[in-house]
């Protein structure tokens, strides 16, 4: 007994040491990497955790539009990789989530690269965190050598509460963000967010319409957030947007969300709306998947709004 005790306490300390060891040592972003691969099984980590805003088809917009480069993180939804991400989705947003979108051919590797980020953070937080902090100071560099603001939307492809996940100073991601002069920004189905005291005013944050949210979205309307909603408006239908939709007992002003992602600019009391995307990863066609996410609610029928 007194020796397995002797041993457990060796053992303690020599993990104490060696997490003190972690905490004040600085780190590089191969070290980190290298740290990450041990946690996947083919021993191999994608490159970076951020996209490039360069090439994302919805976050390249704010570039021209509002002087932003805004960083993307995309992790794998729902519960695809085994952790749950977005624990307020629903069936017909899961099936038509962003992360379907893009190029069929490769989208095996987006959602290979987007697993093992997924799983990082929940297996290896460490890493994943310093990781993450080493790529948003360079981020926030690049955009300054370009002239640009730099903005996050750490949610692409899942909705996590950042505002509570904190480095090891203690400061939370989002506050890390803003404290360094960046713009934070998410979609997000959560209702409950903002009534958090400690909320970071300047996160911003728009109320995500699913088909099945009706009241969480009056909830969240009320409470101050956007709402954005797919429709069925855009080049393919030919339809415009209406110019207002009822929420509930409210009459809200439509604003055009298609013409850029930041959504930090967009005026308060609003609807964003957004043209439904084609889902070129899915074997049905176009008028087949936008008859069934009418038919589900998550896409509004703009000839049936008022
Ligand atoms: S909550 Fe958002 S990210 Fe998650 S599955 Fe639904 S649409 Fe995708």
């Amino acid at each position: 007994m007194g020796l397995t005790l002797t041993q457990n306490s060796f053992k303690s300390f020599e993990y104490f040491t060696h997490f003190e060891n972690l905490i004040n040592k600085d780190y590089s972003k191969k070290s980190c990497l290298e740290e990450l691969t041990f946690t996947t099984p083919d021993k191999k980590f994608p490159m970076s955790l951020l996209g490039n805003p360069e090439e994302h088809f919805k976050l390249k917009k704010n570039i021209k539009k509002n002087s932003v480069l805004s960083f993307p993180l995309n992790l794998e939804p729902a519960s695809l990789s085994g952790f749950n991400v977005c624990p307020k989705s629903s069936e017909s947003c899961r099936k038509l989530c962003l992360h379907f979108s893009g190029v069929p051919f490769q989208f095996e590797g987006k959602q290979t690269a987007r697993r093992k980020r997924t799983r990082a953070y929940f297996e290896n937080r460490f890493w994943f965190l310093r990781l993450l902090k080493i790529e948003i100071d360079s981020a926030i560099r690049k955009a300054r050598r370009m002239g640009l603001d730099c903005g996050f939307r750490l949610n692409t492809t899942s909705d996590i509460i950042w505002e509570s996940v904190r480095f090891d100073s203690g400061e939370s991601v989002i506050e890390y963000i803003i404290r360094n002069g960046a713009f934070a920004y998410d979609y997000t189905k959560h209702t409950k967010r903002l009534k958090n005291p400690n909320f970071p005013s300047e996160y911003n944050l728009t109320f995500s319409w699913s088909g099945d949210n009706e009241s969480e979205a009056i909830e969240a309307y009320e409470s101050g957030l956007n709402i954005a909603i797919p429709m069925n408006s855009g080049k393919v239908s030919g339809l415009k947007k209406p110019e207002y939709l009822k929420l509930g007992k409210y009459r809200v002003p439509v604003f055009d969300g298609d013409s850029t992602d930041f959504r930090p600019d967009d005026p308060k009391g609003v609807i964003v709306g957004l043209d439904y995307k084609f889902n070129k990863n899915l074997s049905v066609s176009f008028k087949t998947q936008l008859a069934d996410a009418i038919e589900s609610g998550f896409c509004v029928d703009v000839k049936e709004s008022v």
